[in-house]
């Protein structure tokens, strides 16, 4: 290990699903800060072309919806095509609906726990053959605190987050012993739009956050995006299948 940098991502390719804008943005925008390049992926094509823009010449994008899994084996081969072999996969692509659980709809639940869970499984799948076959990579899924407590009004999304931290534990058991680490970061309140729409209507909710924050603040996006540098380089190359928090110290529990 080069002792001078162990956090350096020097020479790495990740890729970022949901980079175009919130915590994925900054993850891209981290990873590049420690020397790696990127391709982020999303949707809709104007904030990911803006969002390279911002990042430089190593960022890249392609438009995608994990949701089609289907074509996730292509994304990943065009990718690897075009940029090079993915080092670093992090499923960060996410969506919420805060709705008490009797008013959850069947397609209400499918559709959360489709990109939230099912699509992430099956881009992870498609990195890590790749991976495997040349014995080294990192996986980071961008999961929630909301996978360890009762929040209310989320039940689709728990259920996900806690499927994400479920499948972290297997698939770092089954691809470590082949040189790629799984783990997953556990996010509090981070400023995003996913963060203020899930605040709005409901004014006493910022304050009930802040009480079960010791920080006594929202965390920023790139305090995930360091994290995600941290779990990526060399400093973590012992450490898998571990689930992360940052979410200034709700994880104490008080
Ligand atoms: P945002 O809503 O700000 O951003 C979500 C990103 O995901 C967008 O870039 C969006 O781009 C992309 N995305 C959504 N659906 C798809 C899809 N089907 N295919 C590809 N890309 C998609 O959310 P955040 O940045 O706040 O959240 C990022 C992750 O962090 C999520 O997994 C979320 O659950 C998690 N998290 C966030 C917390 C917070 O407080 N903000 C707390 C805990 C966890 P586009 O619309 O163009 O597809």
């Amino acid at each position: 290990m080069d002792q001078t940098n162990v956090f350096s991502l020097d020479g790495k390719l990740a890729l970022i699903t949901g980079g175009g804008s919130g915590i994925g943005f900054d993850i891209a925008k981290c990873i590049v800060l420690a020397g790696g390049s990127v391709v982020i992926t999303g949707r809709r094509e104007q904030p990911l072309r803006e969002a390279t823009e911002t990042l430089g010449e190593r960022a890249h994008y392609q438009v995608n919806d994990v949701t089609e899994r289907a074509l996730l084996d292509n994304l990943v081969e065009t990718i690897e095509t075009t940029y090079g072999p993915i080092d670093i996969l992090v499923n960060n692509a996410g969506i919420n609906m805060k709705k008490p659980a009797l008013d959850v709809t069947d397609e209400d639940f499918d559709r959360i726990v489709h990109t939230n869970l099912n699509a992430v499984f099956s881009l992870t799948r498609a990195c890590a053959q790749r991976m495997i076959a040349r014995k080294r990579g990192s996986i980071i899924m961008i999961s929630s605190m909301a996978a360890y407590y009762g929040i209310d009004r989320v039940a689709a999304y728990a259920a996900s987050k806690s499927g994400v931290e479920g499948m972290v534990k297997v698939l770092a058991s089954e691809f470590s012993p082949h040189g790629v680490r799984v783990n997953s970061i556990a996010p509090g309140f981070i400023e995003t739009a996913m963060s203020k729409t899930a605040m709005s209507g409901d004014p006493d909710r910022f304050t009930r956050a802040m009480r079960r924050t010791p920080m006594g603040a929202f965390g920023k996006p790139d305090d995930i995006g360091w994290a995600a540098v941290f779990l990526a380089s060399e400093a973590a190359r012992y450490v898998t299948g571990v689930s992360l928090p940052v979410d200034g110290g709700n994880s104490i529990g008080f």
